[in-house]
């Protein structure tokens, strides 16, 4: 499909972190008459309002989902609604239910209804095993948890029904995502968004990662380009269609820390381990290699850890004189 083209577009899980602006970025791009924002919530305390209709979608029930892709002429599809990582560890059983039967159901969707899907992984697919230094794109992956387990699965299941149903199956490896809208959903990189609410609200922050835990990181307009960017790229130039390793900087603890000092002199960081956290993080890349996902579809992340550190301490202090920011 080309840039130009008009879509009309169906998010699942739309009130989650990247969801939540997704929705609003799509609508902008496409109109907001042609966007369906949906989630199981529908307690979204009119966050989503203006970007589109609503439609309450619970993954898990396939006729349901079926149904608002044919009311609404649905021709693409975001596949965002998942159980995070923390989350998904605290209940393996439920985590593979919602993330694995829920991608069936948008692939089976997306395969009757010749629909486009977008299905993001995450930097959770890659496991110990991993060379975890300039992680290349194909690589071993053998992940130990439930969420990285869900997500290896589902690259498989996408490129599957790439290949044998010709389904327009896309994706990136998302790695952990900062944005200042929605809080994030549970996931083992939260620490790099709560660290900037409790930097304006309180002066310091404890930390449940080891001050010297590296990994990738993406500012929240980054993650929005790569989503819309990967989905209108020209297919004839995707050799991998299905989850491109994307980054945009990578960071400790106490790298971020340092870098959030420069603007709060007096910012201080305490450490309390979280021992299930601090696992997954060590098993995941300290930095991946995204040089794929830049030459099959001219992939360019605008921000880095001193620009996106500004945004949000700007974004978030504003509010907080306003007297509306909350943790
Ligand atoms: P989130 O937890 O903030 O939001 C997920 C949304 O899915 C929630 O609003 C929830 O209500 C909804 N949901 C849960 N079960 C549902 C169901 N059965 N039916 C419909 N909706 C349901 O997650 P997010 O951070 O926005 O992540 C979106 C996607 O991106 C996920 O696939 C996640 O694995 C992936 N990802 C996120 C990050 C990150 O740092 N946020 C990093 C890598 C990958």
């Amino acid at each position: 499909m080309g840039k130009d083209e008009k879509r009309s577009v169906i998010i699942t899980g739309a009130a989650g972190q990247i969801g939540a602006e997704l929705s609003f970025a799509l609508a902008e791009r496409y109109g907001a008459d042609k966007i369906v924002v949906s989630d199981i919530r529908d307690d979204t305390e009119g966050r989503l309002e203006g970007a589109g209709r609503f439609v309450k979608l619970d993954v898990l029930s396939k006729d349901e989902f079926s149904a608002a892709v044919r009311r609404n002429n649905v021709d693409v599809i975001y596949h965002l609604a998942a159980l995070l990582s923390a989350v998904a560890e605290g209940n393996p059983q439920k985590a593979w239910k919602i993330n694995m039967e829920g991608l069936v159901n948008a692939l089976e969707v997306a395969r009757e209804n010749r629909c486009s899907l977008f299905v993001p992984s995450s930097i959770g697919a890659f496991g110990p095993d991993t060379p975890l230094d300039d992680t290349p794109q194909d690589t071993i992956m053998r992940p130990y948890s439930m969420y990285g387990v869900t997500k290896v699965s589902g690259e498989l299941l996408c490129d599957y029904y790439n290949r044998k149903f010709g389904v327009d199956t896309r994706g990136v490896r998302f790695p952990g995502i900062i944005s200042n809208v929605t809080l994030p959903g549970g996931g083992t990189t939260d620490y790099a968004v709560e660290i900037f609410y409790r930097a304006i609200l309180e002066g310091r922050y404890t930390c449940y990662l080891k001050p010297d835990t590296s990994l990738d990181m993406m500012y929240m307009p980054d993650a929005i380009k790569a989503a819309i960017e990967v989905m209108e790229a020209d297919p004839a130039g995707l050799h991998h269609r299905n989850a491109f390793n994307v980054t945009a900087m990578h960071f400790t603890p106490e790298m971020l820390a340092a870098e959030i000092r420069k603007h709060i002199p007096g910012f201080r960081m305490e450490y309390k381990i979280d021992p299930v956290r601090q696992a997954i993080a060590d098993s995941w890349p300290n930095f991946m290699n995204d040089s794929c996902a830049r030459k099959e579809w001219g992939w360019a992340p605008e921000y880095n850890l001193e620009s996106m550190t500004a945004d949000m301490l700007e974004v978030l202090g504003k509010r907080a004189a306003e007297g509306g920011l909350e943790i």
